[in-house]
């Protein structure tokens, strides 16, 4: 069983719901228990700012299913919930699932970098990671959550948002 974290983010047609709706979607994959998800964030879009604020949580699933797999099972995940990749980074979108972290692994190829390569720079990422590890938790790079919360940028506009606009599994 590997130990994995996924970052979740939506920002078009109800993000709190296309957040639930990935949440359940996750619980059911192969090989896949879904054991703890964080609180559910609003924060003002990175990238082009003529966007709606998005919604991000993170997930911890424990798998038997191989990251390559995993990332399958996500990006199809995406494509049931409207998902329409364009030329435009960091679009608006119905739903993104990213794979942060893999359990003690590096991946580094022409599908996955793992650990995702700018969560160290996203408070919209290691805040939601942060609800569900032990704050001496390390990356498998050697790197300490601890650390990389205290150096990443401040996002004024990031807010927690209440525990009903947040899934409770
Ligand atoms: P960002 O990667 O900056 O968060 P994004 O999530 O919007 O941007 P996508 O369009 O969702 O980017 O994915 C682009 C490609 O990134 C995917 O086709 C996938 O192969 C690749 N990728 C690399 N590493 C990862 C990862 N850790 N998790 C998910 N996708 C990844
Ligand atoms: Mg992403
Ligand atoms: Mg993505």
């Amino acid at each position: 069983m590997e130990q994995v974290y996924i970052g979740l983010g939506s920002n078009l047609a109800e993000p709190v719901a296309q957040l639930d709706a990935a949440l359940s979607a996750l619980s059911q994959l192969p090989q896949t228990e879904l054991v703890a998800v964080s609180a559910y964030y609003s924060s003002a879009p990175l990238g082009p700012s003529d966007q709606p604020r998005y919604t991000n949580a993170a997930a911890h699933l424990a798998t038997t299913l191989t990251a390559h797999q995993l990332l399958d099972h996500l990006q199809a995940i995406e494509l049931k919930q409207g998902r329409v990749r364009k030329a435009e980074r960091w679009g608006p979108r119905t739903l993104d699932l990213d794979i942060l972290l893999f359990g003690q692994h590096i991946l580094a190829d022409e599908r996955l970098c793992v650990p995702h390569y700018h969560m160290h720079a996203r408070p919209f990422v290691l805040l939601p990671l942060a609800d569900l590890c032990p704050t001496d938790f390390k990356l498998a790079d050697g790197r300490r959550l601890a650390d990389l919360l205290r150096d990443c940028p401040i996002d004024p506009t990031l807010q927690r948002l209440p525990a009903q606009q947040s899934c409770t599994i």
